[in-house]
């Protein structure tokens, strides 16, 4: 595939980010779901207090299985929360080229003014965002106009060239969604995310759908336009071998919560926490015939989580402490970061809790 560039729109050098300070910090952050039916209150913790942070230019997954919070953490961080999923604690800052934003600091905050041009979101299923009664033009003229801010025809040019280097036809901006493959329109949604230059772009399983081949085509162009632009990039799947072939860093999630964090090829090299080791495990690899063991038991229902460590039900090397106290999430080595006794035995508040479960 060839490289491709980005030399439109023009780049403010002064617009761009300083490199020193993360682009997005997310400190403590909560988010529930909050229901009230015929009186009985129930409280889903689908994100109990998270935080990490991501620089400039970096790219930054997050895996974890079905329903361990991936996809609530993400509209969190990108303010795009709707009831019943409410933020009860915690902070989401933004930087972008010096100014900060502040998501649940302090009163509402209107994002319309910075979505598309510093912060993007590509969501999970292209036609989310593709509206199925308009042509893929119109699409383009909603979102981005206002924020390239030049005459019509010097828009059209630059969204076809867009185009263009995302391997799609001009053409495709007088078709209507349906009338496009499902790669075409994941590619078409990428265009749409990235033809400003965003500062920050959030993807959640933006290749989930997508067969093999087309998968790693959209992945090379999701690097490719990375890079171009020099943005952050926050992805989240569950597909640990996309994680492995895109990220830098990788923050891995289990019921709600961050239990590792590192470099990626760290992780992938030697994972700390027993989750991620069955994670990396389940992998297929070529030659390889070993039979591959599925974990015991199943995610916790997040409006009950067990005590202790949340993953103490299912893991091979839980201990007595692990039943009733959680597990800090503690620096473990440079850059690295994890909640688990079995693999920071310090955090242990005594000799006698060490004792496995029989
Ligand atoms: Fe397993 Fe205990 Fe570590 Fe949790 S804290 S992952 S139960 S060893």
């Amino acid at each position: 595939m060839n490289a491709i560039s980005f030399p439109v729109p023009p780049e403010d050098p002064a617009a761009r980010p300083d490199q020193r300070r993360p682009a997005l910090s997310v400190e403590g952050l909560r988010a529930y779901y909050l229901t009230n039916v015929f009186g009985v209150r129930r409280e889903v913790r689908a994100v109990d207090d998270i935080s990490f942070a991501i620089m400039p230019n970096e790219i930054y997954g997050i895996a974890g299985e079905s329903s361990s919070g991936k996809t609530s953490l993400i509209k969190a961080v990108a303010g795009a929360v709707r009831p019943p999923l409410t933020v009860v604690g915690g902070e989401v800052r933004y930087n972008f080229a010096g100014e900060t934003i502040s998501l649940y600091g302090g009163g509402p905050v209107d994002l319309s003014a910075v979505r598309w041009k510093h912060l993007s979101y590509i969501m999970q299923g292209s036609m989310n965002v593709l509206n199925p009664v308009r042509r893929i033009r119109r699409s383009f003229e909603d979102f981005a106009y206002r924020h390239i801010g030049r005459s019509r025809a010097e828009f059209n040019d630059i969204v076809s060239g867009h185009l263009e280097r995302l391997h799609l036809s001009p053409k495709v901006l007088n078709a209507y969604p349906h009338e496009l493959s499902g790669g075409m329109r994941q590619r078409v949604t990428i265009a749409l995310a990235t033809v400003c230059r965003p500062d920050f772009i959030i993807a959640d399983e933006p290749t989930t759908a997508l067969d093999v081949v087309v998968q790693k085509r959209v992945l090379g162009l999701i690097r490719e336009v990375q890079r171009q632009i020099g943005s952050s990039l926050l992805f989240v799947t569950h597909d640990m071998s996309v994680h492995a072939n895109l990220t830098d860093r990788l923050g891995i999630m289990y019921a709600g919560r961050l239990v590792e964090e590192g470099p990626t090829r760290e992780i992938f090299a030697a994972p700390k926490h027993p989750y991620t080791k069955h994670l990396i495990a389940s992998l297929p690899r070529i030659g390889d015939r070993t039979v591959r063991e599925g974990l015991k038991g199943s995610p916790p229902n997040l409006s009950d989580p067990p005590p202790g460590c949340r993953f103490h039900p299912r893991c091979p090397a839980a201990m007595e402490v692990c039943r009733k106290v959680a597990p800090p999430f503690v620096e473990s080595g440079a850059r690295r970061r994890v909640a688990c006794f079995a693999a920071e035995p310090e955090t242990i508040p005594d000799r006698e809790s060490r004792r496995p479960i029989a």
